[in-house]
């Protein structure tokens, strides 16, 4: 199935003179998954509480099914049934565990039997199946949350918004909680908004992606696409590219463009080649992917060409950052790489060394 289960138009909603929410345009196709990613105060949970009609725009349209539910004769409450939501904090009554997951049932008129086979199932892959005559009290943040999902999950929804469910939680609980949430998410094959700050939450999950930012949203496109080719630079950061680099176009032959950028002090310019229609004179910004930067020892170097550019520089520093090391490579610009243990080993690497680096000219994005 095709169609838009939820679309948003020319959406407004004004709070003071600093901070307002303006969404031209936003769809979610039915049993995607939309993530909408965002720094803090940029309107995310702004948008969600919109989007579930706990508060009043101050103009625009939301479509649900179809039907434009900011309307005056809609009846709000029928169409909040249809939705469940989870937020940041955990909304949990002083009962017990069970208690609260089947919560909602008697308020949506969903008999207890029918829910049963899918209170087995979430419970179970929330890990919360053995804890279900549990108060509440004794819960730790993790569980608590895990309960709040799974009382959300059992309703099946039409649509779920999930509003950074895991920011909250304790740095210990929260790895083990994101990996079974994303896989319960990635396995329910229903209509999904999930919300995040952690562009690897959004990696992992999402169909299409929206960039908010200031109010507003920047980007909206497949996952792929945001990350392989960000509208700006906010986004490209944001996103993870790490290495941005100003330049201009100086030629193009065949959609390659050769791109000046600075060789350094008291160095001659570069060329780097960019796969790209951009033509002559265009001031460009080149965004490249820390993965997309390959490390050559010197003793067999590969073949330069329009095709792949190479640079030689020396390696300023080497960092840990969890699975990677991040190494910061200067090129005359400077160039960010990441690499694992085991590739530092097989090189050689070390701060100091001077070495070649190399780049697709078509895994590079002009910005
Ligand atoms: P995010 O979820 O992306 O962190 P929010 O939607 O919570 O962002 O907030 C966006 C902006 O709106 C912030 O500047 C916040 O202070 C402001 N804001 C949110 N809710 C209200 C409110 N009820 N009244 C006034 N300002 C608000
Ligand atoms: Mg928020």
């Amino acid at each position: 199935m095709d169609s838009k289960i939820i679309e948003i138009k020319g959406l407004e909603k004004k709070y003071n003179s600093k901070f307002s929410l303006s969404v031209d345009g936003l769809y979610l196709k039915s049993n995607k998954i939309l993530t909408i990613i965002g720094p803090n105060g940029s309107g995310k949970s702004t948008l969600i509480r919109l989007l579930n009609l706990l508060e009043k725009p101050d103009r625009g349209v939301i479509s649900f099914e179809g039907e434009n539910i900011l309307g005056e004769r809609v009846d709000k409450f029928a169409i909040r049934k249809k939705m469940a939501v989870v937020f940041q904090e955990p909304l949990l009554f002083n009962t017990s565990v069970y208690s609260n997951i089947i919560m909602g049932l008697s308020f949506r008129k969903i008999p207890l039997i029918e829910v049963n086979e899918r209170l087995q199932y979430f419970t179970e892959k929330l890990k919360i199946g053995d804890i279900l005559g549990r108060s509440i009290k004794n819960l730790s943040g993790g569980e608590k949350q895990r309960v709040s999902l799974a009382r959300a999950l059992i309703l099946d929804p039409k649509l779920l918004l999930l509003d950074e469910p895991l920011a909250n939680i304790d740095q210990q609980s929260r790895e083990s909680l994101r990996s079974d949430l994303l896989e319960v998410l990635k396995k329910y094959g229903k209509s999904i908004i999930y919300v995040t700050h952690d562009r690897n939450e959004a990696m992992v999950l999402a169909d299409y992606i929206a960039v908010m930012n200031e109010g507003r949203i920047e980007q909206f496109a497949p996952k792929e696409e945001v990350f392989r080719r960000p509208a700006n630079e906010f986004i490209a950061k944001f996103v993870g590219v790490e290495t941005l680099i100003e330049g201009l176009v100086v030629r193009n032959s065949e959609n390659v463009a050769e791109v000046e950028v600075s060789g350094g002090k008291g160095k001659d310019k570069q060329i780097i080649y960019v796969v790209s229609e951009a033509t002559k004179k265009n001031k460009v910004t080149l965004a490249i992917r820390p993965e997309d930067v390959i490390l050559y020892s010197m003793d067999i170097p590969p073949r330069k060409s329009s095709a792949m550019n190479l640079f030689q520089g020396k390696i300023n520093s080497i960092r840990n950052i969890g699975m990677f090391k991040k190494i910061e490579i200067d090129c005359g610009f400077n160039l960010i790489s990441f690499v694992t243990q085991n590739s530092i080993e097989r090189l050689g690497l070390d701060a100091g060394k001077t070495i070649t680096a190399g780049i697709k000219a078509s895994s590079i994005h002009m910005l």
